[in-house]
């Protein structure tokens, strides 16, 4: 948005304002072209009236004309039949006229009421004087009409006429003349126009009556270059766009010709008259079309860039809070994505650490260092489950120190830690790394020996015994020595797989080693007790 909107926004305000320029330009040149072609044809114009009004003054025409009205003044009708040379006389001067100026279709001679008295040639067409024609004989001394021929088949005419003038300069009647446009084309065709600019003449109807198109081949009828009747009255002087009969898109201006009763239309083919805008409007769209595709190719390079890592994250979290702690994002960046993706890592790690702490916390004796009860019996279940499957023996001995309140009792029970800590120490020394001991209660331990039988066990516990015998713990100056009773026992069957039956049997074992006087050692036999005393 934030690159289209201004690309946009200059866009269409150059091509607005470009277009708004070339309008002006393309008015400026139709109404110039216009102006001329007004100054032309009134040059035409007033050529032409000059011409007819030289024939009206010619004597041949005012005498005989003169004669022939006062025939009929005289009301003799007869004597008009007799003579009828004057008439004749026009009419043959009209002829003369006629065949040296071919712009002359009818000649006409009136009289001062309108009236046709002598036409050539001779023509069953309606001839009718323009309403007004009164009133412009006293304004402009001649008469300016359209001829009433709506056959448009026919070469189009206009009327144009001036009066005839006696010696006395009195008004006589009128000659009129039936002008083919001929060379009203030709002057307008006269005028430079560029290529892509068309001038027509119409009537007032819109009919076209000629075209500079027409010179072209594809126009095969002008007819068909009509243009809208309405525009080209009502918006005269004023440009527009619009298309024209030919289907084309136009830019057109159309304005009344002085005088004459026909509009002329000039036309630019918007094409031309917009080709550097139109160019313009491409080349903006081009550009924002490749705008748009780089910029959606680096949005979506951008997104994807960071939805990806997102996405890890994301998908990683979760993973996280249900426990699992092996989750490590991949880091492919270096910006501030992959920095927040190691610093997750990171915590991942570290969240691993303290969860391995804590469950080492967990699982250990805070005063001997050994396994708590908790884990103590976690294992046990271990070994009961691998007897299970694979009948691998082990034994279980219960330590129990022997009078230990007393010590407690003597010594103070900061005392009777240390020894608690002393005897984790020995144990720690004496068993291998496969044999489990613990914290089984207060100053009881249980110790797991893996893969141990019977009579192995008995030696084992016998040397712990004695080891604890000949331990020595100093405690504030005063040296402590303590001894301790075992009772041991060995799976040896699936019934020691039931719940606690072998602790049971090992700490029935216990408490015959402390009936027995305390300081040694008894087995449980999987059929009863057996005793070995030291
Ligand atoms: P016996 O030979 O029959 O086992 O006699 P005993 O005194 O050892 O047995 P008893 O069960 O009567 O006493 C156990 C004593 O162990 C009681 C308690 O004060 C002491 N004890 C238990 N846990 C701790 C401990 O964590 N620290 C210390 N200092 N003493 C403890
Ligand atoms: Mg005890
Ligand atoms: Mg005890």
């Amino acid at each position: 948005m934030v690159t289209l909107t201004p690309t946009l926004g200059l866009g269409w305000l150059f091509y607005t304002q470009t277009k708004k320029l070339l309008l002006g330009k393309a008015a400026f040149e139709l109404h110039s072209i216009i102006d001329q072609a007004h100054r032309e044809t009134a040059l035409w114009l007033k050529e032409s009236v000059y011409s007819l009004k030289v024939f009206s003054n010619s004597y041949v025409l005012s005498e005989n004309l003169e004669r022939v009205i006062n025939t009929k003044q005289s009301g003799n009708s007869l004597s008009a039949e007799i003579s009828p040379a004057p008439l004749k006389t026009i009419t043959e001067y009209l002829a003369l006229v006629q065949s040296q100026f071919h712009e002359y279709q009818r000649l006409l001679v009136l009289d001062s009421k309108g009236a046709v008295k002598v036409q050539y040639p001779e023509s069953k067409a309606d001839f009718s004087l323009p309403v007004d024609w009164k009133e412009q004989l006293e304004k402009n001394k001649m008469i300016i009409g359209e001829t009433n021929s709506s056959d448009l088949s026919i070469e189009a005419t206009f009327l144009l006429a001036v009066p005839v003038l006696s010696n006395g300069q009195s008004f006589l009647g009128i000659l009129a003349a039936e002008m083919t446009i001929n060379e009203l084309n030709s002057v307008i065709k006269s005028i430079t126009i560029s290529r892509s600019a068309h001038i027509s003449l119409q009537r007032k109807n819109g009919s076209l009556l000629s075209s500079s198109r027409q010179a072209q081949k594809s126009d095969t009828t002008p007819a068909s270059a009509t243009l809208d009747p309405e525009r080209m009255n009502n918006r005269s002087n004023e440009l527009s766009i619009y298309k024209n009969a030919n289907g084309s898109k136009v830019v057109g201006l159309s304005s009344p010709l002085p005088l004459l009763p026909w509009n002329i239309a000039m036309e630019k083919d918007y094409q031309q008259a917009f080709r550097e805008v139109l160019e313009l409007k491409n080349i903006t769209l081009a550009i924002l079309a490749i705008l748009l595709s780089v910029v959606a190719v680096a949005a979506f390079l951008l997104s994807h860039s960071i939805l990806s890592p997102l996405k890890q994250l994301i998908n990683g979290a979760p993973r996280v809070a249900d426990g699992d702690l092996d989750v490590q994002l991949e880091v492919r960046r270096h910006d501030e994505i992959g920095f927040t993706m190691s610093i997750f890592n990171d915590m991942v790690i570290r969240l691993r650490k303290n969860h391995e702490k804590l469950e080492k916390l967990s699982a250990v004796d805070a005063l001997t260092g050994l396994f708590n009860r908790k884990r103590l019996m976690e294992m046990f279940a271990l070994h009961i489950k691998r007897y299970a499957r694979h009948q691998t023996p082990f034994s279980v001995l219960m330590v129990d120190l022997d009078h230990f309140k007393e010590i407690n009792d003597r010594y103070g029970h900061l005392a009777g830690d240390a020894v608690l800590v002393s005897i984790g120490e020995l144990l720690r020394e004496m068993l291998r790394s496969i044999d489990t001991a613990g914290r089984y209660g207060g100053e009881e331990f249980l110790i797991i020996l893996d893969d141990i039988r019977e009579q192995e066990a008995l030696h084992t516990a016998e040397r712990i015994r004695m080891a604890v015998e000949n331990n020595e713990v100093i405690a504030d100056g005063k040296t402590i020595r303590v001894s301790i009773s075992i009772g041991v026992a060995t799976i040896s069957n699936i019934f020691d797989m039931e719940k606690g039956r072998l602790i049971n049997r090992a700490d029935k074992a216990l408490y015959e080693a402390k009936r027995n006087g305390r300081n040694c050692v008894v087995l449980s036999r999987s059929m009863g007790t057996d005793q070995l005393q030291t």
